[in-house]
């Protein structure tokens, strides 16, 4: 089956201009000026840009937490992100007692339901003789990415020592180690003692994980990647001085790279000092309006390398339902924390956001340009997470997920407009310009306008190589 997309203007991390794309099945074909063809399909994408299909690296679907679950799962999730113009995603495994193979398996079983491409990093929150010689494994399972944390002590978090060995590891094994930073030891100190002291509201949350840890452990582990020469990525990064950190150790030939959230480019303490301040509960915390600038000077300047989500939603409040593709569904959320911010799942929504509102607040805004926005929003993670040049670029052979957009489509944004399976959106009334019109994935449309010809089991896994260092 053939596709052609005549007189759009094309925008890649490097070039924009104007060519026709011929997609065959599930790749494109050719690109060039006039293409004459039969095509099954032609789309006019005259006055519309078209860009490869969105690449959020960091997502939580179906995860379980604090007795619920997150609200999306490999569907209603893949179909929000869908919306959005994203067409990949990319999940974390959690770690069970029986090890990678079998953890992989559970996760590989949620997921077929996937309605768009994905794949996983797998979470080492254990680490032991045994773990690290299966390590090496999950490449041939192709998963190249590692994740640990510094901080939940007790949960999540392994010692500096297992970080480091996981580091010479993944060095030997062409392999990525990707880290939550934040320092544990205080954070629980700090909680312990607001507990006790009755402080119990959303805002103590944000209290009780100061920035100043997130710096200090994103300075630690750039400085640990540069004695196991090996590369890290510092995910969901939200405190301004991370960035000053991580330009400190790239400066310097260390091979550290950073991802933000648009959540921590936008809002600050503040919102979780409103009455329904538990909507903005995630972690890291929302920081303070230096923080936001110097998030966005990372990403002008070119210091960070991808914006991922983190998109971990939960209900506002899961005792009332909402209607998701003609049911009712309600499931428990952010009220189970009413009386005590430590019990407030830790999450929010964004698959379907990132794109839509990084246009309008981020390249109409003058902060990034629209390559930039293309760099960040897919070819950079493609990149990274070894799936480049198969994704993140429009090129013959390349798979064909791509996104027609219109530069000039004034949208009213929230949740009456949002397919993320939660009811509420954090951008509830902001005034965009510039929407997703057509979204195809290895060249079948699945979001057209308003509508949804996306289907449950259409993914693929994708299995990955080895990656860039960026
Ligand atoms: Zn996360």
């Amino acid at each position: 089956m053939k596709t052609l997309i005549k007189n759009g203007t094309l925008i890649t991390a490097s070039d924009t201009f104007s060519a026709d794309i011929l997609i065959e099945d599930e790749m494109i074909s050719r690109i060039g000026l006039n293409l004459e063809e039969n095509p099954d399909h032609l789309v006019d994408a005259k006055g519309k840009l078209v860009m490869p299909g969105g690449i959020d690296p960091h997502v939580h679907l179906d995860l379980p937490m604090f007795g619920t679950v997150s609200s999306d799962d490999h569907y209603t999730g893949h179909k929000a992100a869908a919306f959005g113009g994203t067409t990949t995603a990319m999940d974390f495994t959690v770690l069970e007692n029986e090890g990678f193979a079998h953890s992989l398996d559970l996760w590989m079983q949620k997921a077929e339901k996937a309605a768009i491409d994905y794949s996983f990093h797998m979470n080492l929150t254990r680490f032991n003789e045994q773990i690290a010689k299966e390590i090496p494994s999950l490449m041939k399972m192709g998963i190249q990415t590692l994740k640990v944390f510094t901080a939940y002590n007790g949960r999540l978090r392994i010692d500096d020592g297992g970080i480091f060995k996981a580091l010479q590891i993944a060095k030997e094994n062409g392999m990525l180690m990707m880290v939550h930073c934040e320092n544990g030891d205080v954070i629980e100190t700090l909680t312990g003692q607001a507990l006790a002291a009755g402080h119990k509201t959303p805002e103590w949350h944000a209290l009780t994980r100061p920035a100043w840890g997130a710096v200090e452990a994103t300075l630690r582990m750039a400085a640990m990647a540069e004695q196991a020469d090996s590369p890290v990525y510092i995910v969901h990064m939200n405190a301004g001085g991370e960035v000053d950190m991580i330009k400190y150790a790239r400066e310097r030939g260390v091979k550290v790279m950073g991802e933000t959230c648009p959540q921590y480019l936008f809002f600050t303490i503040d919102h979780l000092r409103r009455p329904d301040g538990a909507k903005w509960i995630c972690s890291p915390p929302m920081r303070s309006v230096s923080d936001n600038v110097r998030l966005w000077e990372g990403l002008s300047e070119g210091i960070l390398q991808t914006v991922g989500t983190d998109h971990c939603p939960f209900f506002f409040d899961g005792t009332r339902s909402i209607v998701y593709e003609g049911s009712a569904i309600g499931i428990p959320g952010k009220e189970l924390g009413k009386d005590d911010f430590t019990k407030i799942p830790n999450g929010l929504p964004g698959i379907q956001d990132r794109m839509p509102i990084l246009w309008t607040y981020g390249v109409r805004a003058g902060h990034i340009t629209p390559n930039q926005f293309v760099a960040y929003m897919s070819t950079n993670a493609a990149k990274i997470f070894g799936l480049y040049p198969r994704k993140g670029a429009l090129i013959p052979g390349a798979d064909a997920d791509i996104v027609i957009w219109d530069p000039e489509k004034k949208v009213k944004y929230g949740a009456r407009m949002s397919h993320q399976r939660t009811d509420y959106s954090l951008y509830e009334g902001w005034e965009l310009t510039g929407y997703p019109e057509k979204v195809f994935l290895r060249g079948k449309l699945i979001v057209d306008g308003d509508e949804w010809k996306g289907k449950r089991g259409d993914g693929k896994f994708l299995k990955r190589n080895a990656g860039e260092i960026l």
